[in-house]
């Protein structure tokens, strides 16, 4: 069933786009690791067997396949975040075009509270290293999502459900903020007063955020 879940969502994100090129990579936690996708394996035609499990360290439970490269990303949020339960990584189209300017995504709309507020952008440092899983941990102090330099986002909730829309609302807000920047404008920044009331309204419809 989890299994499942974790493929289900891969292949949505495939999808739609968000997984160019067979990159990106989720993760779901479990007892004692967490269970992740498996290097270089186009997403249609993965199933729950590819799915590797590793511990803490990347150690292989079980699977035959090679977990992510960006398996210690994974390990590093699951170690500073106890309530994190997954993770979803893309590089996705114009939240990785953002990154590509190292820019976050400032609170132009009320929806970053999804995010926590904002989106920062991580410090660079090379794919799969212990440097990006460091950085990227930082940035995402207080948040739920980031972008990582010259390189994509990463998206985490206490649910591999939570995660997924919120990979999906920050490639939104990637596409809405680069329009506005392409066609000139300023962004009109939410004052904190502005967010804190847009946050009481989610709280009065029973939405987490
Ligand atoms: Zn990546």
């Amino acid at each position: 069933m989890t299994l499942a879940e974790i493929i289900a969502a891969a292949q949505r994100l495939d999808a739609a786009g968000m997984m160019p090129s067979k990159s990106g990579n989720l993760s779901l936690r479990c007892e004692g690791g967490f269970i992740v996708t498996p290097a270089g394996l186009p997403y249609a035609q993965m199933t729950e067997a590819d799915l590797v499990q590793v511990d803490a360290a990347g150690a292989v439970l079980r699977g035959d396949r090679r977990p992510s490269s960006e398996w210690r990303l994974h390990a590093a949020i699951y170690a500073a975040r106890p309530e994190t339960g997954a993770v979803v990584h893309t590089h996705s189209p114009r939240a990785t075009a953002l990154s590509c300017a190292r820019h976050g995504i400032p609170p132009f709309h009320y929806m970053v509270l999804l995010a926590g507020g904002d989106v920062r952008c991580a410090a660079h440092a090379t794919f799969g290293t212990a440097a990006l899983a460091r950085n990227c941990v930082a940035a995402l102090e207080g948040r739920r999502a980031v972008l990582l330099a010259n390189h994509g986002m990463v998206a985490v909730g206490t649910t591999l459900a939570a995660a997924l829309t919120l990979a999906f609302e920050v490639e939104n807000l990637a596409g809405q903020y680069l329009d506005l920047l392409a066609a000139g404008l300023e962004p009109v920044l939410l004052t904190a007063q502005e967010l804190a009331e847009a946050a009481s309204q989610f709280a009065g419809y029973g939405r987490a955020i």
